[in-house]
Parts: C-alpha cells; structure tokens; sequence
C-alpha cells in the first residue's frame, strides 16, 4: 500500500491534535522509511519482478526486520516510548504507536502471502494488490478520509497552511499514478535510493502542520 498509509498519518490528527502531522506521516510510514536503509545495508531483499501482482512489480523476497508482524509490532512500541519520553502525552504515543501498526495491517490486506507474522515465516497476506481496481478504491477512499479528518480538525494559519497540504496532496497522487502507470524501476538500487528520498515527506508534515491550527467549532 501507498498512499493509504498516508492517508491514515492525515486522520490519526483527530485523535491526536498535539501530535504534529510530521510524526503521524512517519509513524504511519516507518517501516516504509527503514525498509530501504535495510536494503541498502543487505539485511533485506527485494526483487525487481514484473507482474509479480498487478499492482506492484516487486518481489518482497526478505523482510523480517521492518516489515514482520512481530517486528512492526516492536517498532510501534518503540515509536511509542519514544514520544512519550519526548513530549508525556499519553495519548499522542498511543496513537504514534497504533500508526505504526496499522502500516502491517494494511500491507497484510495488500500484499500477497509473503509478509511473515514472525521473522522466519509463516507468511501471509490478504492479495487486495491482485486486483487495481480494488486497490485504488480501497486506498482512494482510505486517503481521502484520512484527508477529509485532518482538513476538517485543522484550519490554515496563513496561505502556506493551505496550499502546503494541497500540494502533499497532488504530489502523492502523482506518484501513485506514477507507480501504477509508470515502468518498474530500473533496478533494486535505484529502488532503494527512492525509498530513501520519501524521507523528504517528513519534514514536509511538519511544515505543513506548523502553518495550520486546531480547528475550532
Ligand atoms: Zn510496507
């Protein structure tokens, strides 16, 4: 999944107002985020392989550290321990934590049978990414309400407030269509340094939610 993750990392927001929407796209992404330091270091593996499913070109040959149940189940506390010690909200580090725990859930619905519960396997995952048609509803509609939620619990401070959201927004769609439509990247390497690059999206929350303030009704 892609931009659905985003999409929970908007929404999160309504549960969450004192957490910056910085933290809640990394949370959300992290293991996204660590996936290619984890390629590039050989501790994972990934395979460039056309119609592998019909969303995606890849092959997720090895991926036990960022994307195993277990292990995503100990980055969310991690993720959640961590924010708490930085800002005593509890209820921030829950939904920090929770994010970064539904990033397995919903590449669980996505993927084919090749994300482990445990490191060494058994391997499972629901195929939604078998069918485009299905995947685009699914991860439009999870997008779209993520972005509805933090539009409506958020108002712009200042122009940058509006238009640095609605730019997140186009730029994300773009590289979906991108991803769908486009041709498989040229190589792992390349995939990876990509990866790497979505990093930029971090700071770009922060940004966005420091021109913005809690809604008020
Ligand atoms: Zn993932």
């Amino acid at each position: 999944m892609f931009i659905g993750h985003f999409g929970v990392g908007l929404g999160a927001k309504q549960f969450a107002p004192r957490v910056s929407l910085g933290t809640l796209l990394l949370s959300a992404q992290l293991v996204d985020l660590l996936w290619p330091v984890f390629l590039l270091v050989g501790l994972e593996r990934v395979r460039i392989d056309p119609g592998n499913t019909a969303v995606t070109p890849l092959d997720f040959v090895l991926y036990p550290y960022t994307h195993s149940l277990l292990a995503c189940l100990g980055w969310g506390l991690l993720a959640g321990l961590v924010y708490f010690a930085a800002r005593r909200d509890r209820r921030g580090a829950s939904v920090v934590g929770l994010a970064v725990v539904s990033h397995w859930v919903l590449d669980w619905i996505s993927h084919r049978p090749d994300l482990p519960l445990l490191p060494g396997g058994p391997k499972v995952g629901l195929g939604l990414w078998n069918s485009v048609a299905a995947t685009v509803l699914l991860e439009g509609a999870i997008f779209g309400l993520g972005l509805a939620l933090y539009s409506r619990s958020t108002r712009a401070r200042d122009r940058v407030g509006g238009w640095s959201l609605w730019a997140l927004v186009v730029f994300l769609a773009a590289g979906y269509i991108g991803n769908l439509l486009g041709p498989p990247p040229p190589s792992e390497k390349a995939l990876a340094w990509v990866g790497l690059a979505m990093w930029l999206l971090v700071p770009w929350g922060y940004w966005i939610d420091r021109h913005r303030a809690p809604a008020t009704r």
